[in-house]
């Protein structure tokens, strides 16, 4: 067990220096010397100073990567794993200070054990089963068959909301491969990001394998997908963004995976729970500050429950507490001034919109609240499936209920979205079931579950606009490979 870090005392843990990033096994600032301020969005205190990664240093980062890769690539997938399991131990004996580290910089209470190392694990699992297949011939002397390699040097860029469980998905699963990587964390959250790249380093990964650029996603980050030697790249944030960081990826014809956005629904039906379904919705929509992209943030209800469950979302929603991470609460503030602006915008939309505020729809006031990007959790009822606030992410804790007459126009309005990353079905009749996951459009269908299918390595991606490529599943570190066929003809026998 680690210490506690005071809450109001500087950050101090061997696990975080200040300003520097990690390129090539040396904790290094930035190319320019210049520095971004880190603050705790509770009280906008400074918490760290990071190196302004940009262009020069993802190429120093990109450089060692390269001089890292062919040791790495040949050490045998075995050893590899190993080294990752020896990471997971390391990220559990340190729990406590990462878990405080990423409440402190996203502003989030604690939410229970990380998931890290037991993604970690389940990573290394896979190291040492990626397989290639045997293949038929034309010829009795000639072997064919396949070998899956890594692609060389990849990229990944994440966001801040969950910055410990993003970077190890990307990491983890890019190294696994046999790849080395790049990779730039947000600018608002990038200390969990760091301390786990220590851990990595610790734990006897070695250097050059993992560099962490840190920096504005205008410079370090446009300069990852663009870079001639980054051979494949893993994205998660905004469509907006990864459509830029497409383009990139094109212009350098390179393959990626985009992780987007959500707008995702959840459907209720006449038989639902609908005290099991209420309390479940509340915690997924509230649950780090609505800044979820699977987060259910539209309730399509049908009209003959309607009353009932609008009531019982206030009732849940209204039992949410609201402070600064270091207190026994359950939403903590919003990650920046501009998520702030952007929620409290999406908020006066719905109301000048002509949807019926039920809950919320302001800031808290008092002491504790002082500067920190803090808003109400937020109820609209009777929205229209084509307002705004029923369309775009708000990423904040803001929840539109929808009634419906019947299943068919569930349906239409749950998929009526750009978004198909999540969706949510709440009904105690097996048919429904059936036929509402094989209707709804997303990566991810939770029967009776607000925040997708709650099962262990189950594929993570979008539908539509909500992006391609899925992480975490059982093909998590074969999709940071390539194939490559080897045809292989031996010598004729002697004397033929
Ligand atoms: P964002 O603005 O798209 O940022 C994501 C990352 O991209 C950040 O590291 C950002 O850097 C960087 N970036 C910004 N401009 C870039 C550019 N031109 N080139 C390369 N990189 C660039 O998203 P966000 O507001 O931080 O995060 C919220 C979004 O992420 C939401 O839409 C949410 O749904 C989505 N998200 C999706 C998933 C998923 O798995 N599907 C998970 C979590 C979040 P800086 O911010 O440091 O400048
Ligand atoms: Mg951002």
């Amino acid at each position: 067990m680690t210490a506690v870090i005071d809450p109001q005392a500087e950050l101090d843990t061997p696990l975080l220096q200040d300003n520097v990033q990690l390129i090539g096994g040396e904790w290094v600032p930035a190319a320019s010397g210049e520095t971004i301020e880190v603050i705790n969005p509770a009280n906008r205190q400074l918490l760290a100073r990071i190196p302004r990664g940009t262009a020069d240093d993802v190429d120093a980062a990109v450089k060692a990567a390269e001089q890292a890769l062919p040791a790495w690539r040949d050490l045998n997938a075995t050893a590899r794993a190993s080294l990752l399991y020896r990471w997971a131990t390391l990220v559990e004996e340190n729990a406590e200070v990462l878990d405080q580290l990423e409440s402190r910089d996203v502003g989030r209470p604690h939410w229970g054990p990380s998931p890290v190392p037991g993604m970690l694990r389940f990573i290394a699992g896979q190291a040492d089963k990626v397989h290639g297949v045997s293949l038929p011939t034309y010829s009795p002397d000639v072997m064919g068959f396949t070998v899956r390699e890594p692609f060389g040097v990849v990229g990944a860029i994440i966001p801040w909301n969950a910055p410990g469980p993003m970077f190890t998905n990307e990491v983890a699963a890019s190294i696994a491969a046999g790849n080395t990587i790049v990779i730039k964390p947000a600018e608002d959250a990038p200390l969990a990001p760091l301390a786990l790249a220590k851990l990595a380093m610790d734990a006897g990964i070695p250097a050059g394998v993992v560099n962490v650029v840190t920096g504005y996603g205008s410079e370090a980050g446009a300069a990852i997908p663009s870079h001639p030697g980054i051979r494949r790249v893993g994205f998660t944030g905004s469509p907006a963004t990864g459509s830029i960081v497409m383009e990139a990826c094109a212009r350098n014809l390179i393959p990626l995976h985009l992780e987007l956005g959500g707008k995702s629904p959840q459907v209720v039906f006449p038989d639902a729970n609908l005290s099991a379904a209420a309390p479940a919705i509340a915690a997924g929509i509230t649950m780090n500050t609505g800044q979820i992209c699977a987060a259910g943030s539209r309730v399509v209800v049908h009209r003959s429950v309607h009353q009932e469950m609008v009531e019982r979302l206030a009732e849940a929603m209204q039992k949410v507490t609201v402070g600064p991470w270091h207190q026994q609460v359950n939403m903590g503030p919003l990650i920046n001034g501009r998520q702030h602006e952007r929620v409290m915008g999406y908020i006066e939309a719905g109301k000048s919109g002509g949807a019926d505020l039920v809950l919320g729809g302001g800031v808290p006031s008092g002491e504790a609240f002082g500067d920190g990007f803090f808003v109400n959790p937020t109820l609209f009822d009777n929205v229209k499936p084509d307002m705004k606030i029923a369309q775009e992410e708000i990423f904040g804790p803001v929840l539109s209920v929808i009634p419906v007459d019947n299943e068919e126009e569930a349906v239409a309005v749950a998929n009526g979205v750009d978004y198909g990353l999540v969706a949510s079905v709440w009904t105690e009749d097996v048919g429904t079931a059936v036929r509402m996951s094989r209707a709804l459009e997303a990566g991810q269908v939770g029967v009776n579950n607000a925040l997708g299918a709650g099962v262990i390595g189950g594929p993570f991606g979008g539908y539509k606009s909500s992006g391609f490529g899925r992480t975490m599943g059982a093909d998590a570190v074969q999709n940071w490979t390539q194939v490559k066929t080897i045809s292989m003809r031996g010598a004729t026998r002697p004397g033929n």
